[in-house]
């Protein structure tokens, strides 16, 4: 049987830290391989504009960015395979990265860019009525509730972004936020703030989502004063969830560091994980930073690191 070959770097997750980290180690002559997932160029491809990445003066929407990174990291020889990534064996190298189709790819070593995914609320009605008015992407189903009533929940700058998003087709939002003040940045809160098209319900939270998913979606939802435990009924057609997100590191549990969050430790001021030849960068390892180009600056990180890791093994 012919032996399969190993691959010098390859690369799971296509947003814009793994795009960066094929960008550098293309670069690097190593020929990367990015498996991108279930959501090629990850978070940005659903977002709106992005305002705050520099060398766009005039901001740029977030998939036409990773449309950019992607054609940036191919000019240099970077090659792309989809497909869901079922099991990772990191015992010993080359390592083994098992895919749903049944293939087998063996890659000297690995880089971690798996990003992180949208929070939810954890309420059965919530996932009930999932896609029938409930939704964690305002840019993804924004257009379906022109002229109509809903909730964002959240105070972050996701929440921010996709009420003041939603108020182009929305007839009025209501940002709902169990305290009584934002966690966003002053521009973000500023701007929600001032749009005569949100209200904010304070103190509130989201304990029960109503409808029936055969009749109509969602009808609205009972709120918690998160003060005194009163309970109120709130009419709405839909209900964005931007609470927050989760590191989508599932596949290494038990292999990698993490945190109790299950964010990927890394070691210092490198993109080394506990397993030599293992790389994390990005959201999957940042708790605290979370931009893209944060991202995009650990994921440059990372190709450098796997490429002085090959020099060293004598790969
Ligand atoms: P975040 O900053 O962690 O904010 C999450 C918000 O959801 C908080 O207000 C939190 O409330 C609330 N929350 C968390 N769990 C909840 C629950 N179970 N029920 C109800 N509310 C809950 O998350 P994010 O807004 O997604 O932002 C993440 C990062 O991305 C940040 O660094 C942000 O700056 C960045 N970002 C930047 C932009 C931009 O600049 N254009 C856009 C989007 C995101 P508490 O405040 O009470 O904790």
């Amino acid at each position: 049987m012919a032996e399969q070959s190993v691959e010098n770097v390859v690369i799971l997750g296509s947003g814009p830290a793994g795009l960066t980290a094929a960008l550098y180690a293309a670069r690097a002559n190593l020929s990367p391989l990015v498996i991108s997932g279930s959501q090629p160029g990850g978070q940005l491809t659903i977002t709106t504009e992005v305002e705050n990445y520099p060398g766009f003066p005039h901001g740029l929407m977030g998939p036409e960015m990773m449309e950019l990174f992607r054609k940036q990291a191919e000019r240099f020889g970077t090659r792309f395979e989809s497909g869901d990534v079922t099991r990772v064996e990191a015992g010993a190298r080359p390592f083994a990265i098992v895919l749903a189709d049944g293939r087998t790819i063996r890659a000297a070593t690995l880089i971690v860019a798996t990003g992180a995914s949208a929070k939810l609320i954890g309420l059965p009605s919530e996932k009930l009525l999932m896609g029938y008015g409930v939704s964690a992407c305002a840019t993804c189903d924004g257009f379906f509730f022109k002229g109509k009533n809903v909730l964002v929940v959240g105070g972050g700058d996701t929440a921010m972004e996709e009420a003041n998003f939603l108020t182009k087709f929305a007839a009025k939002v209501t940002l709902v936020h169990r305290r009584d003040t934002l966690r966003a940045s002053k521009i973000m809160q500023e701007r929600a703030l001032k749009n005569p098209k949100i209200e904010f319900a304070w103190n509130s939270a989201v304990v029960e989502v109503h409808g029936d998913p055969g009749k109509g979606g969602m009808t609205g939802v009972t709120l918690e004063d998160t003060t005194n435990g009163a309970k109120r009924e709130l009419a709405a057609d839909g209900l964005f969830v931007a609470i927050g997100h989760e590191p989508n590191t599932q596949l290494f549990r038990g292999v990698l560091d993490m945190d109790e969050r299950g964010y990927v430790l890394t070691q210092g001021k490198t993109t080394r994980t506990n397993v030599p030849g293992l790389f994390a960068c990005g959201d999957a390892q940042d708790p605290t930073y979370r931009q893209a180009v944060t991202a995009a600056g650990s994921g440059c990180m990372a190709a450098i690191d796997a490429e002085r890791f090959l020099e060293s093994s004598g790969h």
